[in-house]
């Protein structure tokens, strides 16, 4: 699968944002839950217009799970997913925000809960990762598409096999430095107090699912 450089323009500006917008680096779960929030919010706003859809509250949560033995650490929600071109589009170009755009086409003013914008949070999490896998189904599509990159020389996209609409996110967490412990981000008990200070206002469940192995 042919690799696809990120634009000259997003490159500079990932760099900017690993090194240094954010001086914590924690942050990138607060911004990877409000994408599945929002993600959810979405279906919550579709049930709202179109008939066709339910929202049953039981069945839109977020689950947080982390695996030790690979040092993976996975963002799931059963949101409203991303097509191909959605992955490309709003995954592949830095500053491209499609909660901004589906906040126009639906016409949502401001105050209301979808929190993305600046379509940047995203790429927070080369901040602690390595390698970043994202599999998502978008609602009324059957098909399944995986985004990969590492951040630096661009991304991949190939078709992927998914049975439930949404998105799951993987981090592959970066090796430990002298100064850095990523395994932080596998220990149930920080990612508990870490979820609980950024995500404490997000309206969904977040699950969380530790393998210890
Ligand atoms: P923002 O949230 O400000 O729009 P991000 O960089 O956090 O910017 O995300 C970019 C875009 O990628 C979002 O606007 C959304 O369209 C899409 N996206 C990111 N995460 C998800 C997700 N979990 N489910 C569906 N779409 C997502
Ligand atoms: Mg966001």
């Amino acid at each position: 699968m042919a690799k696809k450089e990120f634009k000259a323009e997003s490159k500079r500006l990932l760099e900017m944002m690993v090194n240094s917008i954010y001086s914590q680096k924690e942050i990138f779960l607060r911004e990877l839950i409000s994408n599945a929030s929002d993600a959810i919010d979405k279906m919550y706003y579709k049930a709202l217009t179109d008939d066709s859809v339910t929202f049953d509250q039981d069945n839109f949560y977020i689950k947080v799970s982390t695996d030790k033995v690979n040092r993976t650490l996975t963002i799931a929600d059963t949101g409203i997913g991303m097509t191909k071109d959605e992955l490309e589009k709003n995954l592949g170009t830095i500053a491209e925000s499609g909660s901004l755009a589906f906040k126009k086409e639906n016409e949502i003013k401001d105050g209301h809960d979808i929190i993305g914008q600046f379509g940047v949070g995203f790429y927070s999490a080369f901040m602690v990762a390595d390698s970043v896998k994202v599999i998502s189904k978008a609602f009324g599509t059957d098909e399944a598409h995986q985004w990969e990159s590492n951040g630096t020389d661009g991304y991949t996209i190939e078709p992927a096999e998914k049975d439930t609409t949404g998105t799951t996110i993987t981090i592959k967490l970066k090796e430990n430095a002298e100064e850095e412990n990523y395994d932080d981000f596998l220990e149930e008990n920080q990612l508990k107090s870490i979820i609980k200070k950024y995500s404490d206002f997000i309206r969904y469940p977040i699950k969380m699912n530790i393998t210890v192995h």
